[in-house]
């Protein structure tokens, strides 16, 4: 039977003896055994009452097991639905429960906490370690190790996934086995991947950059992984010499720059480099190409659309930017308010339509619709103009718009300004209520190690730089910008801190 998604990720590699993934401990697991495993796992959701179209919810540490659960969902035709592993049982529960999932797969660790929340919702609770072991296991353990993939075709669904958080609450969003396969088949042919690349994988694989830009892309082209368990800079640099592409939120690059280990000849036989889920600074961009010789390939996506734009893999990779619509995606830059297309360099919101861009929030048909326009298109939330060479430039997103006084401030503008001070290592910027202006402007500004920030200097800087409106009406010195596992600045979080400064 015809499985859209299996058909082309798993099923080629059933009974293969070449490595999949490559474990921090020098152990590998083959195509075959993981296949095997996600055949036992198959049998074991149906034992446990999962049917076709069923959604798993799953809360677990990152392995090869978890993995092989997403094979497991999508041959049996279940909707797998990973979650963040910082999410507090609360907070699984609301995604339980909003999803009316009929398994809750978790660390036996959370077991306890968890089980009223999978009682209440009236899903089957079951667990998975990081180390394999869990009533999934045992569960699968007298299962045979190949399961007849379901049909599926190409509008069913394959995943929920939650959007991160980063504006509000999470969405769901609704993934179909087209959406991700689309995507994938895009991203291996624009980056070059072929099954000789070796990924170092060192993301989270419940949030879409790790699980389906990097893995599905390495399952398409039967390729390896080395399977981290997270960015640690020491495991990084120790496996970066078995690797030709890694894929990485921004802050990995500076991690990495951080460390006088990265040298031209640790990464001299690397292919690629690419960055995304948050704003590479052109500054990252620009030394890590000093340090390395490497010019990192930057791209953007969403939960909602997988990846829609990409620097090109030959040409030129420009900084500060994401790149050009990647085929089959269709993007433009309209006005939010009027939705007609802004003028050629001008900034508007980004809207896409294609194959990637997803079905609809999972119960909010109200939201779906506002955020789809009549003909099609999806409006991302994300600022950008494009540049007369055809390069995508992010200005931030529509919800961190500053308008004060009046004037639309883009804070990303104002970042730029800021970084370029004397011992200013990052800012953010963002607008809190003000008496007067409706909104006033705020930096926030991380310094450089041993670098003292004054904030009368800094105001007194930007005088020079900026049209009076734009400056920060305040500026504060903080240790961290805050920062969720994607490495994304939790501008809400700032705005929360700094709200009644003006008050
Ligand atoms: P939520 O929608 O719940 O507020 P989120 O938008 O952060 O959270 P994700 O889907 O993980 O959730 O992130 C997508 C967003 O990440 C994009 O809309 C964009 O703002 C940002 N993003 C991704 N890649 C890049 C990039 N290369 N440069 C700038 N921003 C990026
Ligand atoms: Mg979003």
């Amino acid at each position: 039977m015809a499985n859209v998604l299996y058909d082309a990720l798993f099923r080629p590699h059933e009974g293969s003896d070449a490595t999949f993934l490559i474990l921090p401990d020098g152990r590998t697991v083959s195509y075959g055994a993981f296949l095997k495993t996600a055949g036992r796992f198959a049998h074991a959701l149906r034992a446990s009452g999962v049917g076709v179209g069923d959604r798993v919810a799953v809360q677990v540490k990152k392995s090869p097991e978890a993995l092989a659960l997403y094979a497991a969902c999508v041959a049996a035709g279940a909707i797998f639905l990973p979650l963040n592993t910082a999410y507090t049982a609360a907070e699984v529960e609301y995604f339980v429960t909003d999803a009316q999932a009929r398994a809750l797969v978790c660390d036996s660790g959370a077991a306890s906490a968890l089980k009223p929340v999978a009682e209440g919702a009236g899903a089957r609770l079951l667990t998975l370690d990081a180390d394999g072991s869990g009533t999934l296991s045992d569960l699968a353990a007298g299962q045979p190790g190949s399961f007849d993939a379901v049909e599926r075709g190409p509008d069913d669904l394959a995943a929920f996934l939650y959007t991160s958080g980063t504006t509000g609450r999470s969405k769901g969003a609704m993934l179909t086995h087209d959406n991700l396969l689309s995507n994938a088949v895009s991203l291996v042919d624009y980056w070059r991947f072929t099954g000789e690349d070796v990924l170092l994988h060192a993301l989270p694989i419940f949030h879409t950059h790790g699980l389906f830009v990097g893995t599905n892309i390495m399952l398409l082209v039967g390729g390896r992984m080395i399977f981290l368990p997270g960015p640690d800079v020491d495991a990084l640099i120790a496996h970066l010499p078995q690797a030709t592409a890694m894929m990485g939120v921004p802050t990995f690059y500076t991690r990495l720059l951080a460390d006088p280990r990265l040298t031209k000849d640790l990464v001299a036989h690397m292919r690629v480099f690419i960055s995304g889920s948050a704003p590479l600074l052109a500054e990252t961009h620009v030394e890590f190409e000093t340090r390395t010789g490497h010019r990192i390939l930057e791209r953007y996506g969403m939960t909602e659309t997988n990846m829609n734009t990409s620097n090109p893999y030959e040409g030129e990779r420009r900084a500060g930017t994401v790149g050009f619509p990647l085929p089959g995606v269709e993007l433009r830059i309209c006005d939010p308010e009027t939705g007609s297309q802004v003028p050629q360099g001008e900034i508007g919101v980004i809207e896409v339509k294609g194959r990637n861009v997803f079905k609809g929030y999972w119960g909010m048909p109200e939201k779906t619709a506002a955020e789809f326009r009549a003909d099609g298109f999806f409006i991302t939330g994300d600022l950008a103009r494009i540049d007369e060479d055809g390069y995508v430039h992010i200005v931030g997103r529509a919800k961190d718009l500053i308008i004060s006084g009046g004037y639309n401030i883009y804070p990303k503008e104002v970042e730029l300004a800021l970084d370029e001070e004397e011992g200013v290592l990052e800012s953010a910027v963002i607008g809190v209520p003000h008496p007067d202006f409706g909104e006033g402007v705020v930096g926030v500004v991380v310094p450089r190690a041993g670098a003292r920030l004054d904030e009368e200097r800094l105001r007194a800087s930007l005088g020079g730089k900026l049209a009076r409106f734009k400056q920060p009406k305040r500026i504060f010195v903080v240790d961290e910008l805050p920062r969720n596992t994607m490495g994304k600045v939790q501008k809400n979080a700032l705005r929360d801190r700094f709200k009644d400064i003006f008050k």
